[in-house]
């Protein structure tokens, strides 16, 4: 692709965006299914991609991880019988416009509903081609100074680091005039498909509102050029914190490799996998999911093989509005008495003797019975430890 003069504007790279059909047939050599997605149901499938973004994406391969994320195909038109618009109930728990307040410490405030791309996979797809503007903006704002309980504010979406840095630092002034607000987190893509959005000025401007910690939406380890790589030292530099949220999908980031080399190229740049979601069953997305089966064993695959930082933690946002529930790996086998059998990332077992458990605690029926079935089928545990 031809570059602007203007590349490194990331106004520039806004205005420019891949929207359309014909757009997307000066980049890509298209597929029959992909052309099929944008003629089929004009405006259904609505399309964003940065020439920035665009630029990573093989041109000639309908397979590239990137470009699946991002280019629509009919499967989307596709819905299966658990999905719905809004899985996780957001609607149910929300306070005031905009706000969603599901547990007792924290909010997430859903702050503008724009993106700079579109992912193919949005849990909140329900939310664009609204007008959201700002206005919501002081009831959100009055409810968490009403709520003292309320210590961590999460500003997401839509992407907030779309805003312009003046009317960001103008709703982060606000929350940070706030007591009880303890911690103010923003999530975003933008570093991902946007990396001169992370402009030294937009840095300044979040440096003064610490503790900050920026959640970063990666889905693939060719994500980290080294734009992006300056980006993210530009904000870890400044002392922002930085996490990563992945989502799990198929074909894109569902193998060993791929999620290995994406957390330790994270953490090589100092942001800390923080969350791997099995993917929300939103009305469309069956083609991305992956079974809970895979993402348990691909975490199995990382723990014992990686630093343990680049391990993030492995949750299902439960459908009903129960909130993120972690898919951890089965260490715990049972126990008997005093003592806890454990299995490491090897299918080893191990035991630990919890001595200073109080008597009371010690007989736990289900689990017992459950050691016993391991020991019995698996091997003898003696009181000197695994064999
Ligand atoms: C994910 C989420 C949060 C933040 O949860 P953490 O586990 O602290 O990252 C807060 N509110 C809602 C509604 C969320 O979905």
């Amino acid at each position: 692709m031809e570059r602007s003069s203007r590349w490194q504007d990331w106004r520039w790279q806004l205005r420019h965006r891949i929207r359309t059909l014909a757009d997307l047939e000066r980049h890509f050599q298209l597929v029959p299914e992909e052309r099929e997605a944008l003629t089929a149901a004009p405006g259904r499938f609505p399309v964003a991609i940065t020439p920035y973004y665009a630029a990573l994406m093989d041109p000639e391969d309908p397979r590239d991880p990137l470009r699946r994320t991002l280019v629509p195909l009919p499967d989307e038109g596709r819905v299966l019988p658990g999905e719905t618009e809004d899985p996780l109930q957001e609607e149910r728990d929300r306070v005031v416009p905009g706000l969603i307040h599901r547990y007792p410490d924290r909010v997430a405030l859903l702050a503008i509903d724009r993106c700079a791309t579109y992912c193919r996979y949005c849990t909140r797809s329900r939310l664009f081609g609204g007008r959201m503007g700002t206005r919501h903006w002081q009831e959100a704002i009055d409810y968490i100074a009403a709520h003292p309980g309320i210590r961590d504010v999460l500003i997401t979406g839509g992407d907030p680091l779309l805003l312009g840095t003046g009317r960001l630092a103008s709703l982060l002034e606000r929350l940070r005039a706030i007591p009880h607000v303890a911690l103010l987190r923003i999530g975003s893509k933008i570093p991902m498909v946007l990396p001169m959005r992370i402009t030294k000025k937009l840095v300044r401007t979040l440096r003064r509102f610490h503790p900050l910690v920026v959640s970063l939406h990666v889905t693939h380890p060719r994500e980290l050029t080294p734009e992006v790589e300056r980006a993210l030292a530009r904000l870890m530099d400044a002392g922002i914190m930085l996490g990563s949220q992945t989502v799990l999908l198929r074909g894109i980031n569902d193998d060993p490799d791929t999620l290995r080399a994406l957390m330790q190229g994270l953490l090589q740049n100092r942001v800390r996998p923080y969350y791997l979601y099995q993917c929300d069953p939103i009305v469309g997305t069956g083609h991305f999911r992956t079974p809970v089966a895979v993402g348990r064993s691909l975490i199995d695959g990382l723990r014992g093989h990686v630093s343990g930082y680049a391990v993030p933690t492995l949750v299902i946002d439960a459908p009903g509005g129960g909130g993120k529930i972690p898919i951890v790996p089965d260490g715990i086998v049972g126990r008997k008495g005093d003592r806890w059998l454990l299995r490491n990332h090897q299918g080893r077992f191990f035991h630990y003797p919890d001595d200073t458990a109080p008597e009371s605690d010690r007989s736990a029926g289900a689990f017992e019975s459950r050691v016993d079935i391991f020991l019995a089928e698996k091997q003898d545990l003696t009181q000197d430890g695994p064999k």
